[in-house]
């Protein structure tokens, strides 16, 4: 559970790098496995929330067995709570305006995550332009116009 936390916090700096008055969010332990108790903290089901505990109940639950694991369940849980919550698509890749989804870094346009470790750190990934990485997790740029502290528009989904 130290690694989820630990994820939330670096996607927690992405989501306040790129937006104003970025929501914050919280990991939310719906249920734990007491049986488990003392021996391994893993057996728990969570879901990134809002802050008044709001969540998408059709996401998958946080897992993290690894750190980069942990930031990838963590990055798409953040997404599908925005998505499905607050109904904003998150992060925009600024040269293209598409929402990004994550994944390892340098993948091909027809990847598709059939399960297994993370390999290396994640990324937010675009399809525009044949596909490109846009950022590692954790080191999204601020948006090119945050100078003037105008929010940039996210695109409804
Ligand atoms: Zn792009």
């Amino acid at each position: 559970m130290g690694r989820l936390r630990a994820a939330m916090d670096v996607v927690q700096a992405d989501l306040d790098r790129s937006v104003v008055d970025a929501p914050r969010l919280q990991m939310l332990v719906i249920e734990r496995d007491e049986s488990w108790a003392g021996i391994d903290d893993d057996h728990f089901t969570a879901y990134v929330a809002g802050p008044n505990g709001a969540y998408w109940a059709s996401g998958s639950s946080l897992w993290g067995p690894t750190a980069d694991a942990a930031l990838y369940s963590v990055a798409e849980g953040a997404q599908d709570y925005l998505a499905e919550v607050e109904r904003t698509v998150w992060p925009i890749c600024p040269r293209h305006a598409h929402g990004v989804h994550v994944r390892p870094p340098g993948t091909a346009p027809d990847w598709i995550y059939e399960g297994g470790e993370i390999p290396s750190a994640p990324v937010w990934w675009c399809r525009g332009s044949g596909g490109h990485d846009l950022a590692v997790i954790g080191e999204l740029d601020a948006p090119r116009s945050s100078r003037s502290r105008t929010p940039v528009k996210p695109r409804r989904s």
